[in-house]
């Protein structure tokens, strides 16, 4: 893959060494076991994929490349480059200013902006309308555009899928950056239907079976559905795409799901289905697909807590710790400093929406097992923050320059073999 220059501050010494060693000794991505990191009191299981995804290094090569061969010009940022505080408060002291927020609220007019200002367009892509505009406000976006050629993939695939005559639906949060600009890019070449979760592809199948007035469903899906969509006749051929960093399992439930409503309505077998429904794999990204399945494989590992580290409007993060809540006590935090001290640590709660605060959140015994991951837009910096501060509160003579030489020395089969010992214990 290609490799991109991104600001050594977001790296971590110790974070590369074990990544390295890992892709050495697993070229293929065969073992998705995590790496075991023994503290003696303190035992972290660190999952086998975490971090900086190809899209977000991309687009942070892009960003401060630009700021750098940039100086006295406008930059702006269309909304938040990726979904990570530090990453865009970096930008932010360096003098970039934010056009939108998450929503698409405007912060600064387009009508301030002048020829020649710089426009950076983050990773998720942006809607043709927000293309337009920028246009005609004489920007040029295309040197400074860092749509991950992931979110391109399902565009080229919502128009793949459009060219046969079928409708679309997109996976996704109606809200995200990335869904509202696939729907946009979508929408021009075909009827264009978002669905959420699998609560709303049922309310969408109750129309597809015909079962709710279908003048209910432009009241229920406000918002969610293309210009001019027919409910009575544009979902008669029907096709899913999603947003590339949803639950692979929420994703492949919802299409499995339709393709039943489909073949039950039209009394179609797996030899025709295609009558009705596009035959389409899942459009995630690679990086949701290691990220979750190494979350799957971390969860193997029994432990007392999980630790995700990520902003806290990180879809893909998010999806991460949904996975590790149905296993264990799980604290999502945007970095070390939400470790108040060994008996405090603040956190988000996804369901609520809010930041709380837990006591006592480590365990009496000793050792301590942790599960450690981060979100694809996290730098690795962040991650060794969190080891740094937990292993402060256990006293530990192991120290993170200790486990770099290991790492840089050690064969994998060795920490395999103490990851096996430490399960078994
Ligand atoms: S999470 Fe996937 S689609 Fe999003 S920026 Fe990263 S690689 Fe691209």
């Amino acid at each position: 893959m290609k490799k991109f220059d991104v600001p050594v501050f977001y790296r971590s010494p110790l974070i590369t060494a074990i990544k390295n060693k890992r892709k050495t000794d697993d070229k293929l991505k065969k073992d998705f076991s995590p790496t075991f990191l023994d503290f003696g009191k303190l035992q972290i299981f660190l999952a086998r994929h975490f971090g900086f995804c190809y899209g977000v290094e991309n687009a942070i090569d892009i960003s401060f490349k630009t700021i750098e061969e940039n100086p006295g010009n406008k930059i702006y940022l269309l909304s938040e480059m990726i979904h990570n505080p530090q990453v865009n408060n970096d930008l932010k002291k360096r003098g970039v200013e934010f056009l939108m927020d998450t929503k698409g609220k405007s912060i600064i007019p387009f009508k301030q902006l002048e020829p020649g200002d710089i426009v950076v367009v983050p990773a998720f892509g942006t809607t043709l309308q927000i293309e337009q505009q920028l246009a005609d406000a004489g920007v040029e976006i295309a040197q400074y555009n860092t749509t991950c050629p992931f979110v391109q993939k399902v565009w080229n695939r919502a128009q793949a899928i459009a060219k046969n005559n079928y409708s679309v639906i997109v996976h996704g949060k109606p809200q995200h950056e990335e869904t509202r600009a696939t729907f946009s890019h979508s929408a021009i070449n075909a009827p264009t239907v978002v669905v959420r979760d699998m609560n709303e592809a049922m309310e969408l199948a109750s129309y597809i079976a015909g079962n709710k007035k279908p003048a209910d469903f432009y009241e229920e899906f406000k918002g969610q559905y293309s210009e001019g969509f027919n409910v009575e006749t544009d979902l008669e051929r029907i096709g899913v795409v999603n947003q590339t960093t949803m639950l692979a399992s929420d994703t492949q439930a919802i299409s499995e799901y339709l393709k039943e409503v489909m073949k039950q309505k039209y009394n179609l077998t797996d030899s025709n289905v295609e009558d009705h429904f596009a035959d389409t794999r899942d459009t995630l990204c690679y990086a949701t697909n290691d990220n979750q399945g190494a979350v799957y494989a971390l969860l193997e590992t029994p432990a007392d807590l999980a630790i995700v580290v990520g902003g806290y409007n990180s879809s893909n993060t998010s999806h991460l710790v949904e996975l590790c809540e149905e296993k264990l006590p799980t604290y999502f935090i945007r970095s070390e400093e939400e470790i108040v001290s060994s008996k405090q640590i603040n956190h988000f709660k996804i369901g609520s929406k809010e930041e709380v605060t837990t006591l006592s959140y480590l365990p009496e015994k000793k050792p301590a097992k942790i599960l450690l991951t981060s979100g694809a837009s996290c730098p690795d910096a962040l991650v060794e923050g969190v080891i740094q501060k937990l292993i402060s509160f256990y006293n530990c003579d192991k120290t993170i320059d200790d486990l770099i030489d290991e790492f840089t020395s050690e064969p994998q089969e060795a920490n395999n073999a103490a990851l096996q010992n430490s399960i078994q214990q």
